[in-house]
């Protein structure tokens, strides 16, 4: 086994209210707390980041944010800065996920440029990556993989990477119910650290946390984590419960 520490990571995209968000932290806390040996995230809506930052603070739960904005401050009306995600008490942002790619015309220049105004903020991008199924069908999810994560990562040096998480989430297995074998979501994610290892020096490579996104649940998590590439889990669906979440968190 990898010596790479884990990271289970919850998206709750556009649900939860303030309250809700609060109601759940608050009942989530107390089910992980004796956890020590991975790290855990909630992403709320960016409504919920201050009141949930509230009562994470002090606790092994972080917080993230689902998006952010390259700019620092401006006339951008809507958007929310990496500085703003910081002083909100944000510690990871994900980039890239395949809603935003797929509905809100997110690019992977457009991935490139939030990543990297998400390092120098102290923020840990969790950068999202993945085939539809029309690619894997047609046989080019490790071409696929390979611009998303290339042009993703560019332009970016070997001490800018830092901490910076891959989440390899193919599409079709988000919200479907369909998981990726756990064969599947190792070759990807195994073609994935070499790739990032002919991009930059093999121990920044080594040490990159690369999660598997997709239908995670309960009773898949066990057997996706006892692959040598797969590094924790980014998990929609099942993370907006406490109980299922917590569950997945002490796989
Ligand atoms: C996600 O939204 O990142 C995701 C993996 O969703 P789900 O777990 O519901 O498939």
């Amino acid at each position: 086994m990898a010596a790479r520490r884990p990271l289970i990571a919850g998206n709750w995209k556009m649900y939860k209210t303030s309250a809700e968000a609060a109601d759940f932290a608050r009942r989530f806390v107390p089910l992980v707390s004796g956890v020590a040996d991975r790290d855990i995230m909630i992403a709320p809506a960016f409504t919920a980041l201050e009141t949930v930052a509230g009562i994470l603070k002090a606790t092994n739960v972080a917080l993230g944010a689902q998006n952010l904005f390259w700019e620092s401050e401006g006339a951008f009306t809507a958007e929310i800065s990496p500085k703003m995600l910081a002083a909100a008490g944000c510690r990871y942002v994900i980039i890239g996920h395949s809603e935003r790619r797929q509905l809100f015309g997110e690019t992977d220049d457009t991935v490139n440029r939030r990543v990297r105004a998400a390092l120098p903020a102290g923020l840990i991008p969790v950068m999202c990556v993945g085939e539809t199924e029309k690619e894997r069908d047609a046989g080019q999810t490790l071409s696929v993989l390979d611009k998303q994560v290339r042009n993703g990562l560019k332009n970016l040096v070997a001490n800018e990477l830092g901490t910076l998480v891959i989440a390899y989430e193919p599409v079709w297995a988000i919200g479907t119910g369909k998981t990726a074998t756990k064969e599947q979501a190792q070759a990807a994610h195994q073609f994935i650290r070499s790739l990032v290892s002919n991009l930059f020096p093999a121990e920044l490579a080594v040490a990159m946390r690369i999660l598997y996104g997709g239908s995670v649940k309960p009773e898949n998590i066990s057997e996706l984590m006892a692959m040598d590439d797969i590094d924790g889990a980014l998990v929609g669906g099942a993370s907006l419960n406490p109980e299922s979440f917590g569950k997945i968190v002490c796989y």
